[in-house]
């Protein structure tokens, strides 16, 4: 197999993950699966209870605040224990699926792999696959994003924040650990300009600059994602919010791309737009079905 369901003794908190067992590029296809569970009705979740006992995915044990709720849930169900399982199994494992993204899809591997704020794969639901999307090496670990596009563009504190309520970890993958990425542009010098008192400072030059028309474009884009997130969007009109928000991202304020795969042991910082590009509308060319 392409991926190999593994854990590590030294890093207990990653849980059963997924790893590849060779290199791919992107594009590559690395697994292709059937779900356990497609649910578009609670009363069919039920039924599939054996089947995800025996897949022993992941839940959390103990208190927290989602298993009250699904507790909560759950307890004037005729199997109150039944459909908490089957819930909490739902609730930390599925992918959303159909046309609206509304169905919740189990599978039994995808399910293993963790999330990344900069992933190096993407789940298609509705097909049951995973295929990279960035160059992986063998041995590596094989990383989704639980959040959805517009999510991966939000700072790193909203999405620490939603990572936390939903899933209950604290993401600790490379965006999530150095500076800001969603605030952070290229200078003509080639350092990284972040924002500092209402202005930009390059952090190598030191040279600071007004930044405004980048501020404003910020501003337009923050609203756009805002509105691509409000939920009562149909798809089409997401896609369009994010377009909008890519544009005003796109307002030339950085004359020099960043290298966002990184160098040696450096890991560049991209300008927002090339992280929007490198998290969504590059990749999505590259794959083919
Ligand atoms: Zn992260
Ligand atoms: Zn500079």
């Amino acid at each position: 197999m392409a991926v190999a369901v593994v854990s590590d003794a030294e890093q207990p908190h990653l849980g059963k993950f997924l790893r590849a067992s060779k290199a791919f590029q992107p594009g590559d296809l690395l697994l292709r699966e059937e779900p356990l569970l497609r649910l578009r009705r609670w009363q069919d979740a039920l039924a599939a209870a054996n089947a995800l006992r025996k897949a022993q995915l992941f839940v959390p044990e103990g208190e927290s605040p989602s298993m009250r709720r699904l507790q909560q849930a759950t307890a004037s169900e005729a199997d109150p224990e039944t459909a908490l399982f089957v819930r909490s199994v739902v609730h930390f494992n599925s992918f959303g699926a159909g046309p609206s993204g509304r169905e919740q899809v189990v599978f039994p591997t995808l399910a293993r792999a963790n999330h990344s704020c900069l992933p190096n794969c993407l789940v298609d639901a509705d097909l049951g696959t995973l295929r990279a999307v960035r160059p992986i090496t063998i041995g590596e670990e094989v990383t989704v994003s639980y959040l959805d596009d517009a999510g991966l563009l939000m700072d790193v504190k909203s999405r620490q924040k939603e990572l936390q309520e939903r899933y209950e970890f604290r993401c600790q993958c490379r965006r999530c650990t150095s500076v800001d990425d969603t605030r952070r542009f290229s200078c003509t010098c080639g350092g990284d300009q972040l924002p500092e008192r209402g202005r930009l400072r390059c952090q190598q030059c030191e040279r600071s600059s007004e930044g405004s028309e980048l501020f404003e474009a910020e501003e337009k884009a923050a609203k756009s994602l805002e509105a691509a997130r409000s939920g009562d969007l149909e798809e089409e009109d997401e896609g369009h919010e994010l377009m909008k928000c890519h544009r005003n991202l796109a307002v030339k304020v950085c004359s020099q791309p960043v290298d966002f795969v990184g160098k040696g042991q450096r890991h560049s910082i991209p300008d927002s737009t090339t992280l929007h590009d490198s998290l969504f509308l590059g990749h999505y060319d590259s794959i083919v079905q």
